[in-house]
């Protein structure tokens, strides 16, 4: 996650021109990135070896940090928008459930398609998105079983990034 990077974060002036000039402004206000994106439709931008979604490095730069815990959402509904003021952070759960798109319609299932309910402690959010923690278990005790490995106790793998909904 970006957060602690947000809050040491001073961005040069030489980023910033660099930023902008990836930058469309149109006349509705959005600031359209016209750099790399990535496959969720964010814009990317790196800074040295760190690469950013482009509107957070926008909203971190222009604004402030990122409150933690907080995810910025597009008031503007693109998701390829730079302009800070069109970001406004919210919790997870209301950038899901705001958005109408996939991800709010998936985020008011109560099961994943394998029928597994999703409870507090059977969802992890992986990249944004709601995800079947007993699914994810299964796929990858599949996968070392066909490795021939030893399976460890179910609940004590570690996720690198786990967020519980409220
Ligand atoms: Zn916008
Ligand atoms: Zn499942």
């Amino acid at each position: 996650m970006d957060y602690t990077t947000c809050f040491t974060m001073k961005t040069k002036q030489q980023d910033i021109d660099r930023f902008m000039q990836k930058v469309s402004i149109r006349d509705d206000g959005c600031w359209q990135w016209t750099g790399a994106d990535d496959i969720g439709g964010y814009g990317r931008f790196s800074v040295g070896r760190k690469e950013w979604k482009a509107h957070r490095f926008s909203y971190c730069s222009f604004v402030g940090p990122i409150p933690i815990g907080l995810t910025l959402d597009h008031l503007c509904r693109n998701r390829w928008c730079v302009n800070p003021k069109h970001l406004e952070p919210v919790t997870l759960r209301v950038n899901l459930l705001r958005g109408d798109t996939f991800q709010s319609r998936n985020a008011s299932k109560t099961h994943c398609d394998n029928g597994h309910e999703f409870t507090k402690n059977n969802t992890m959010m992986v990249n944004g998105w709601r995800q079947c923690r007993e699914c994810i278990l299964t796929r990858k005790e599949k996968v070392r079983r066909s490795k021939g490995m030893k399976i460890r106790g179910r609940y004590k793998t570690k996720w690198q990034e786990q967020v519980v909904l409220p």
